[in-house]
């Protein structure tokens, strides 16, 4: 029989703190904030993760304000299986290339192998697209835009880690048909656009936008954009999300054209986009914000923004005053619920106050309302930022309005730190002991770069660290973008190569 004992919560205070600091060991300290803090829980099987409530919660306000936009542009919400037949799978050539490495595949049912394997959606592509050809008949079928939200499986061979790289993990796709290719390219950056306001105005983070280079490309695409995040802890740059201009390579694939003019011959096929983001936004979010108490949680989108702790409440309290007390800590909620404020009162009788601090301090709320005997009195409370850890004395007089405030100015703020973090780290390399020493300084770089295939790969190569025994130590730098604000690079020799420059790109190790 197992013995089960229940310890006070006070006396092992210690083991719910992190042990690590942020500084010293990124990825350890990164695994126990969102542990810790409640984001996500191991699961049986490596790269699956449980997603708790405050991390359902985040992935909601972003199904939910993106939905509203892409549904003001004419997208209309679908679903789709999650098999894919092989015939089906492989019908694009490059697009199998690059995910083959990365399908699971179900080979046997119960007792039988069966003779045909399906493949389980890494991404919908080619699930999707044969429908496009039933529904697509005539220029007055287009353009055509759907979404799904659903969860995809992608067998990641290199470290996995929670909500960064996942084998299975929540995404939205997008997929859109047009006539002309103009209307598709516009769509390509309006989605870009969608996903960097995402990060900015929901997550509190900075990203930058660019196009991909032909070796990052999305396997079937014509050209990829992407947004890119910087982490400064780990000096990693990470791609945010992406938008694919498909050109014509799956239409001619999958028999997806129009009537160009009614009753004659001539048809052609449609220009094709696909769009994707990810549970990946809320690691990021978690990484650039967090500190060495535990998550703090952009504060838009946390699931409980203000936390009430009732303070100065001893077993020598008249209950006169205790129910005093809990009527204005009471009218204080409602008041915040009344304005939309999600907004919780711990007044948990068990535990101390110090304790109630530290509980949601690692979980991240972003506010705290302290309220005790002398606040009521003044008919105030004490609140209590979570980033700063910034203490004023607010009237309840209008409290909700000044809450609010708080939650946009805590959100402008962390914006703010995490643009001038990330600026302070965008070094340009002229040359390539610059490039290495930005490197390992933890910087990413923006370098003069002639565009070539084998000139990317060369970089990574000559970036990879390794140790005595030739194992890595460090994965060398890629290209994360081409950003489209870069500054122009005429005149300018390749970082790498020395050949001529042809655009400033962004390169970096990263996630
Ligand atoms: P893709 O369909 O390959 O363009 O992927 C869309 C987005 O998914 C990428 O921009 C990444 O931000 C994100 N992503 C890719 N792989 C993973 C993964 N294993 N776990 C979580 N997010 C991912
Ligand atoms: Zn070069």
């Amino acid at each position: 029989m197992n013995i089960i004992s229940f310890s006070c919560p006070i006396m092992t205070k210690q083991k719910f703190g992190l042990t690590v600091k942020k500084e010293e060991d990124f990825s350890e300290w990164y695994v126990q904030v969102i542990i810790k803090g409640e984001m996500i829980d191991y699961y049986e099987i490596k790269g699956c993760y449980v997603m708790r409530p405050q991390g359902q919660f985040i992935w909601k306000c972003i199904q939910k304000w993106f939905t509203e936009k892409i549904e003001e542009a004419g997208v209309q919400e679908c679903y789709f299986p999650m098999l894919i037949p092989k015939s089906m799978l492989e019908k694009e050539k490059s697009h199998i290339e690059n995910f083959s490495p990365e399908v699971a595949w179900i080979t046997k049912c119960g007792n039988e192998v069966l003779g045909d394997p399906v493949a389980i959606r890494p991404t919908s592509e080619t699930i999707i697209y044969p429908s496009f050809s039933k529904w697509i008949r005539s220029h007055r079928d287009l353009p055509l835009k759907i979404n799904q939200w659903c969860s995809v499986l992608r067998w990641e061979l290199h470290g996995t880690l929670p909500f960064i790289r996942g084998k299975e993990f929540l995404w939205q796709e997008g997929h859109t048909a047009f006539l002309t290719k103009e209307e598709s390219d516009e769509e390509v950056l309006a989605i870009l656009d969608l996903y960097s306001r995402i990060y900015e105005e929901l997550l509190a983070v900075p990203v930058i936008k660019g196009r991909k280079t032909e070796s990052e490309k999305f396997g079937g695409a014509d050209y990829t954009t992407s947004i890119e995040a910087f982490i400064p802890g780990s000096g990693r740059g990470v791609q945010a999300a992406t938008s694919h201009f498909l050109g014509q390579n799956f239409s001619r694939m999958f028999d997806i054209k129009v009537d160009t003019d009614e009753g004659s011959e001539n048809s052609s096929f449609v220009y094709q986009n696909s769009w994707g983001i990810t549970t990946r936004s809320i690691g990021i979010a978690v990484m650039i914000h967090s500190d060495n108490l535990g998550l703090v949680l952009p504060p838009r989108v946390a699931m409980t923004q203000v936390v009430i702790i009732p303070c100065g409440i001893t077993s020598s309290s008249s209950k006169d005053d205790a129910e005093r007390l809990k009527m204005y800590i009471g009218k204080i909620q409602a008041q915040l619920k009344s304005s939309g404020i999600r907004v919780y009162v711990d007044d948990r009788n068990n535990v101390t106050v110090g304790f109630k601090f530290n509980h949601w301090e690692i979980r991240g709320v972003p506010l705290r309302l302290e309220v005790g005997f002398k606040d009521m009195e003044g008919a105030e409370a004490c609140l209590v930022r979570r980033d700063t850890r910034a203490k004023r004395q607010i009237s309840v007089e209008g409290i909700d309005q000044t809450v609010a405030n708080e939650i946009d100015t805590m959100h402008n703020d962390m914006l703010a730190r995490a643009i001038s973090e990330r600026d302070s780290r965008i070094s340009y390399a002229k040359n390539f002991e610059d490039f290495i020493s930005a490197l390992d300084n933890k910087n990413i770089i923006m370098a003069p770069w002639c565009g070539i295939d084998e000139c990317e790969s060369t970089i990574k190569s000559r970036s990879t660290k390794l140790g005595p025994n030739g194992s890595v130590i460090s994965t060398g730098a890629k290209t994360l973008c081409i950003p489209y604000d870069s500054k122009p690079c005429s005149g300018l020799e390749c970082v790498s190569c020395g050949k001529q420059a042809i655009h400033y790109t962004l390169f970096g190790r990263s996630y």
